[in-house]
């Protein structure tokens, strides 16, 4: 028997549906795109029904500011419950003492972190944009940056991360907190290596995990939660969550900072009342949901495909000459040089979506190009994963990838050619790879426009 928030959300999707069609046919075209495009989006992933139905359940209705037990408000008895569920469900997968699953995003995550370790100004060292960190840890478009004293680190030239070279810009300009943690670098972090570096300078090290917390959970990737100060992380990435942030303590959830409190109470304080106001409870609940899979065997095979087939498709697009960064990958990112064959990441990007394919154009180092049309492309393989591919499917993808970049040729610097009959081949593979992986969970759309919003999107270019 179906219960209350069965109920009122199969009405709710009614009333959308009658009262505003424009609204209800986008949320619907939406969710068929998913189903009916490849995502090799690094940063994505697909959140299960059961998680969607959490982020939209009544639980967003309550006005809860504080944390459980201790609200500014009554009639938080049930989201007290939900929010102390999602802590326990976090701290047990990622084995941390510590969690607070409030933030609104990893960045939020990190904005709490620099805003209540650090006085304005202080010194931060962290992984330059160009080389594939991120926005929040120090680049000058961020509040991250403008706020604080960036100083960033780059890569060898094998594309890797030089911790030599992060050791002397720590002697040298004695940062006050190190970020580790990228956006794009395929490679294994090695933290306690970070770790070392801080304590020589008496740093916080900080890392953001937000394209690999999955592989962490997984055991596939080496965890920093004990060998970090403070462990970052969006949810919605490798997590297969809701969009959101997470705040993990290990070892150091004790540990004094310098006005004499510990790391826990300074960071619980930071994300409210510091940062943020009431936290979102439809999506803690959907935090809690998302992380009671991560101990799953389920999750743990998955994760272990997810490298495998990764690995995979970097070496089958290898095999066809592409210029695969540093060579292949240890986790679900594959970062291909498209630059050296003439195109650009956001030809590359377009000519892929026409067929279906959905990837993102990403700044590699050296790039000439700035972050809207860029030299490189960022695949990733957690939806493939998901949609149960494995290794043996990575040639397809791999053939699918060739087949188009091999085609494709600028057409001056904004517009693109692509033969026709190898756009419709390539939609074709597409469309089959789709049905036969489908989204787990996702009930297959009963209309489905095959290719209209394709072709319509080639035409406009
Ligand atoms: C994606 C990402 C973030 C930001 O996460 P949002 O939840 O999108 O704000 C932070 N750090 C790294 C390394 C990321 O890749």
């Amino acid at each position: 028997m179906a219960g209350i928030l069965h109920r009122t959300l199969a009405h709710g999707a009614d009333v959308l549906q009658a009262r505003d069609e424009e609204l209800y046919g986008l949320l619907q075209r939406e969710q068929v795109r998913q189903h009916e495009t490849l995502a090799m989006v690094a940063a994505a992933s697909t959140a299960d029904p059961a998680v969607l139905v959490c982020e939209a359940s009544a639980a967003g209705n309550v006005t809860a500011e504080g944390y459980p037990g201790a609200r500014y408000h009554a009639g938080c008895e049930l989201v007290d419950e939900v929010e102390r569920l999602a802590v326990r469900r976090a701290k047990q997968a990622f084995g941390a003492a510590h969690a607070n699953v409030q933030p609104h995003s990893g960045s939020t995550a990190n904005q709490v972190v620099l805003g209540s370790l650090l006085d304005p100004g202080a010194t931060v060292l962290g992984m330059d944009l160009k080389a594939g960190g991120h926005l929040t840890h120090g680049a000058s478009a961020s509040m991250s940056g403008r706020f604080f004293t960036p100083v960033r680190y780059g890569l060898d030239d094998d594309g890797l991360i030089d911790y030599g070279a992060v050791a002397e810009l720590a002697r040298r300009h004695r940062p006050r907190l190190i970020f580790c943690g990228a956006s794009a670098y395929p490679r294994t972090i090695d933290f306690r290596r970070f770790r070392d570096v801080a304590d020589e300078v008496g740093a916080y090290l900080v890392a953001d995990i937000s394209h690999i917390a999955g592989l962490v959970a997984a055991g596939v990737h080496p965890s920093p939660v004990d060998v970090a100060h403070v462990t970052t992380t969006s949810t919605y990435k490798q997590l297969y969550g809701p969009r959101g942030g997470l705040i993990l303590l290990g070892r150091d959830a004790d540990t004094h900072t310098a006005s004499g409190r510990t790391l826990r109470a300074t960071l619980e304080d930071g994300v409210f009342p510091y940062v943020q106001g009431t936290p979102r409870l439809n999506t803690v609940a959907a935090k809690a949901r998302a992380f009671a899979e991560l101990g799953t065997a389920r999750f743990r095979e998955r994760g272990r495909r997810i490298v495998a087939t990764a690995r995979a498709l970097a070496a089958e697009l290898h095999d066809r000459g592409h210029r695969v960064l540093t060579g292949g990958t240890d986790t679900h990112m594959v970062l291909l040089d498209v630059g050296c064959r003439g195109l650009t990441g956001r030809i590359a990007e377009r000519a892929l979506e026409s067929c279906g394919v959905v990837v993102n154009k990403n700044t590699i180092p050296g790039d000439p190009h700035g972050p809207r049309v860029t030299s490189g492309v960022r695949l990733g393989t957690n939806v493939l994963a998901l949609r149960g591919m494995g290794v043996a499917e990575m040639t397809a993808c791999a053939d699918l990838l060739d087949t188009v970049l091999t085609a494709v040729r600028p057409d001056g610097p904004r517009r693109h050619h692509l033969d026709p009959v190898v756009r419709a081949e390539a939609a074709a593979r597409v469309a089959d790879l789709c049905r036969r992986f489908p989204l787990p969970g996702h009930p297959l759309p009963l209309t489905a426009p095959a290719g209209a919003d394709r072709a319509a999107a080639a035409a406009a270019g």
